[in-house]
């Protein structure tokens, strides 16, 4: 218990790029001029990150973070030394987990770029200090360093030493921090070494707070809280928000970055198709871990249980039908009410990928398979049973999205339907 499990000895990253002058893109690649194109557009949402991982040589988060301080001048606002920024991104990179078909770097830095770019909405233009900025972009950086592609419940379920770590609270939340605040100890890696001692102070307990607000068990009590500040918001008048104490300030980063984080089904449908099939992956070798060592399967990880493929319009397009009615679900209950409180927090700056979101649902819904008219069941005799499945099925869908609720917070949800915790949450 006296050292933070995941870190690993120091590798020389000095090495890592030949000479001393940092490759112009933070990576060595045969693909500059191609990344280079591709990092021109980091300030758009939909960015391809998959093909951003090819190009860089699999060094996505270290490519993107560097683009994104660099646009914004953050090396030169907090002098960080260019050498030292990309040493410490490629040893963060280096614990991430490659094996995880998720939560690898690849959602890292998708996660570091969606937060670069709501960062720049209008309605925020001015509002945060540099420093805050750079809190909110290092946060998403680290905010799934060393995760070992297993949920919070998988952790405390199974007695494991993390969960034995953080006494069950937060488990992952609380690892991805200490790993990347070890991490900055490292030679070489302090990026932050030229900051003052107040600034050093405040940014990590911004970060603290935007981390550990990325677990999901929080998102109810983050949504009342924004849903709270919508019904007062305040704007200065140039129209951008006016925040003017830290509990406003943080609250309005902590929701930027969770809504990063849960931005994948707000993208072009290609790429968060792309996300989901990683994801359900990822749930599924978790379920393999739970039959191998006789738990019980978690909601929708159990890669055995029955998938329905569809065709459309003659095209055969393979989506299970438990995997589209997951995705309507964790739209449904999850997604569109924290988006769209947001949209309303920038109105109209998130108009667009609000829309996005709400035709990826529909398309989702079209790949759900549709149940037997109900005059066709009471034919068969069997209408009432399937009537009741049904609401059944919706029940379950509620259920398996109302995430734990923080005790004294959400008491009338608790009390209306009993919180449990969500699929891979
Ligand atoms: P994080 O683990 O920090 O990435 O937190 C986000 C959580 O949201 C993930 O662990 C997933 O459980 C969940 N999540 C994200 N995207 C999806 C998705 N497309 N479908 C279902 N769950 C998702
Ligand atoms: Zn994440």
């Amino acid at each position: 218990m006296s050292h933070i499990s995941g870190v690993k000895k120091p590798l020389c990253h000095t090495n890592s790029f030949t000479g001393e002058k940092v490759p112009k893109y933070g990576v060595e690649t045969s693909h500059e001029e191609e990344l280079g194109k591709m990092l021109g557009e980091i300030d758009r949402w939909g960015i391809d990150m998959f093909r951003i991982g090819e190009l860089s040589n699999h060094r996505p988060l270290t490519a993107v973070a560097y683009a994104s301080f660099q646009s914004r001048e953050l090396l030169k606002t907090f002098m960080i030394p260019p050498k030292t920024f990309v040493t410490f991104m490629m040893t963060l990179e280096d614990h991430y987990v490659k094996e995880n078909p998720f939560h690898n770097s690849l959602h890292a830095a998708d996660v570091t770029q969606s937060t670069n770019v709501l960062l720049n909405t209008p309605a925020l233009e001015s509002v945060f200090t540099p420093l805050e900025v750079m809190a909110a972009l290092f946060a998403a950086t680290i905010h799934d360093v060393d995760h070992p592609g297993l949920t919070n419940q998988f952790l405390i379920n199974s007695s494991s030493e993390l969960a034995l770590m953080y006494n069950d609270e937060s488990v992952l939340e609380n690892h991805h921090l200490a790993v990347a605040f070890k991490l900055l100890q490292n030679d070489g890696c302090d990026i932050f070494v030229n900051l003052g001692k107040k600034q050093r102070q405040t940014l990590r307990k911004m970060v603290i707070d935007m981390v550990l607000s990325t677990d999901m068990s929080k998102h109810m009590s983050l949504l009342a809280d924004l849903k709270t500040m919508v019904e007062t918001k305040k704007v200065a008048g140039s129209g951008v928000l006016l925040l003017d104490n830290y509990t406003d300030r943080i609250q309005v980063l902590e929701n930027l970055v969770h809504c990063a984080d849960l931005s994948n089904p707000t993208k072009p449908l290609s790429l968060y198709r792309r996300w989901v099939d990683l994801l359900m992956e990822e749930f599924f070798l978790q379920g393999d871990k739970e039959r191998e060592q006789n738990m019980d399967i978690s909601p929708m990880c159990d890669r055995h249980s029955a998938t329905i493929e569809k065709s459309q319009a003659g095209k055969h397009v393979c989506v299970s039908g438990g995997v589209a009615h997951l995705q309507v679900g964790f739209i449904d209950y999850i997604v569109h009410p924290l988006w769209e409180t947001w949209a309303d927090l920038v109105h109209p700056d998130a108009q667009d990928i609000l829309d996005m979101l709400e035709e990826n649902r529909d398309w989702y819904q079209s790949m759900i398979p549709p149940s037997p008219p109900a005059g066709e069941l009471k034919e068969a005799g069997r209408g009432g049973d399937l009537v009741e499945q049904e609401e059944d099925d919706s029940r379950q869908d509620r259920i398996r999205f109302q995430v734990t609720l923080e005790e004294g917070e959400g008491e009338e949800e608790e009390e209306e339907g009993g919180a449990s915790s969500a699929a891979g949450m």
